[in-house]
């Protein structure tokens, strides 16, 4: 199966035009918008493992620091998720918990062992189908934008729960390590080109029909 890169095709990842290469070596940039295009991401593998590792070096942070303090009728004590997570369930709040839990600790935990998983199978050449790695790859990009529930959560309540002697809610050092975790995550969802996981079933084929 002929792809665009055998065919001097690139695609503009800005604007989505399909252009003709420049050159054989060099793709140039996109005729309609002018962004440079790429045939595939640079240095993609490299990159996405780099965030990658650091952002799972930053979920132990993000979970062994309190991530916020609520203060109530002057008695309060700092929060990680996790213990935040059990006073939700003491308290309760089932579905505020099951919620937290979600975003908080399931989500970047997918995330990172997702695209880690999608790594390795482009590295050591799995041979897995690349409609399910492809799906896979889309779903970790779905669920990503859920994990930042949580920072948005705590910044709405450290700015709007400000009653004074009453109650207050403040944001720890978990919460900036936790904030690394998103972004990172999200940045090594970006960084890792989809189109590896296609090139490994062509260049399969290359091998099965010779
Ligand atoms: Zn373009």
């Amino acid at each position: 199966m002929k792809r665009g890169i055998d065919l001097g095709l690139v695609l503009c990842l800005q604007c989505h035009q399909v252009n003709q290469q420049a050159s054989a070596n060099n793709p140039g940039y996109c005729h309609r918008c002018g962004a440079p295009l790429f045939q595939r991401l640079p240095q993609s593998l490299s990159r996405t493992w780099a965030l990658l590792i650091t952002a799972a070096i930053l979920l132990i942070p993000a979970n062994l620091y309190p991530i916020m303090t609520v203060v109530y009728f002057g008695s309060g004590q700092p929060d990680t998720i996790m213990s935040g997570v059990v006073r939700l369930i003491q308290s309760g709040q089932y579905p505020i918990a099951i919620l937290v839990f979600i975003a908080s600790v399931a989500v970047p935990v997918i995330k990172i062992l997702g695209i880690a998983f999608l790594l390795l199978v482009v590295q050591l050449r799995w041979r897995l189908s690349p409609h399910q790695c492809t799906l896979m790859y889309r779903s970790i990009e779905w669920i990503g934008r859920w994990s930042l529930l949580d920072l948005f959560m705590i910044s709405i309540l450290v700015t709007l729960v400000d009653l004074g002697e009453i109650a207050t809610v403040s944001a720890g050092t978990g919460s900036t390590a936790f904030a690394g975790v998103v972004v990172l995550t999200m940045m090594s969802v970006m960084t890792f080109d989809p189109r590896l996981i296609w090139d490994l079933q062509d260049t399969k084929d290359e091998h099965d029909s010779n």
